[in-house]
């Protein structure tokens, strides 16, 4: 059922104030819209905390970006909001923020694009990171475009996420999905082992997305890559091992560094006790 105006308003405000509550922007940043209809979009004004808005802060704007409302400027990434609505006639909401743990990724340059939690798997298929653009221009959204077909969340190098849906809700959810999963990875590299699910269970969920309504085409790139046996090309997390390796850190305590002092200690010792 189509959502009425004052609804869509109010998921807005609501949504807007969640993304600021729980630190995925800060001060006056991010952005969110929904579609009204096929003639106009409502999306939120730039220069205000998405923790704070009014009713009367969101803007109208058609399809071509010209305001319809009185009051606020809007967003100055509504082009972007524009050609995903015109690229992705399923999608009626789109939601931009800056969460720590997924923009720590974006900036980082690691990507999510990993097969390791069912429910990420099922929600977000493949997660994509985004080569980096200047915002407020075309270059913001450009470098999307080629992902938008298949995906509805990406990390946006040295920038941030976004994600998109099929109501306000649904864009916001998926945000914090992706957010959930990016601080699980932090949490897993920390501990130094990322396992990724094996191919057929992989495939079983990807399955299974249709049951939930979700395109089967949003999969995972590394699993899709030519000849990619399953998800397992995880660079980030190897090289942080390495680092760790380097700092004399062993989660399983089995590196060649620890076997080379247990070595040298116990040479010692016997060599004591033949002195
Ligand atoms: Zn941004």
């Amino acid at each position: 059922m189509q959502k009425s105006l004052y609804q869509i308003k109010r998921d807005i405000l609501d949504v807007g104030r969640r993304t600021y509550d729980r630190g995925y922007v800060a001060s006056n940043d991010g952005n969110i819209s929904a579609r009204i209809d096929d003639k106009k979009v409502l999306i939120t004004p730039t220069g205000v905390s998405k923790g704070f808005m009014k009713a009367e802060d969101l803007v109208v704007v058609d399809y071509d970006g010209k305001v319809l409302s009185q009051g606020k400027r809007p967003s100055s990434e509504v082009f972007m909001h524009l050609r995903i609505y015109k690229e992705r006639p399923d999608i009626n909401s789109v939601c931009h923020a800056h969460p720590i743990y997924a923009t720590g990724h974006a900036v980082a340059g690691m990507s999510l694009e990993k097969c390791v939690l069912p429910e990420v798997i099922i929600v977000l298929g493949g997660i994509p990171l985004v080569e980096y653009g200047e915002p407020g221009t075309d270059k913001f959204f450009e470098p999307i475009l080629k992902f938008l077909k298949d995906h509805d969340a990406f990390l946006l190098a040295n920038h941030g996420a976004l994600t998109i849906g099929t109501d306000v809700l649904n864009a916001y959810h998926k945000m914090e999905t992706l957010e959930h999963f990016a601080h699980i990875s932090y949490v897993a590299q920390q501990l130094g082992n990322i396992n990724v699910l094996p191919k057929p269970d992989v495939q079983a969920l990807m399955e299974a997305r249709s049951r939930y309504g979700v395109p089967s085409t949003a999969t995972c790139q590394t699993c899709d890559s030519p000849g990619g046996e399953s998800c397992e090309i995880y660079q980030g997390a190897s090289a942080l091992n390495d680092q760790k390796a380097n700092l004399n850190i062993h989660p399983n305590g089995n590196s060649d560094v620890d076997r080379e002092k247990l070595v040298r200690m116990v040479t010692e010792a016997v060599m004591k006790k033949l002195g």
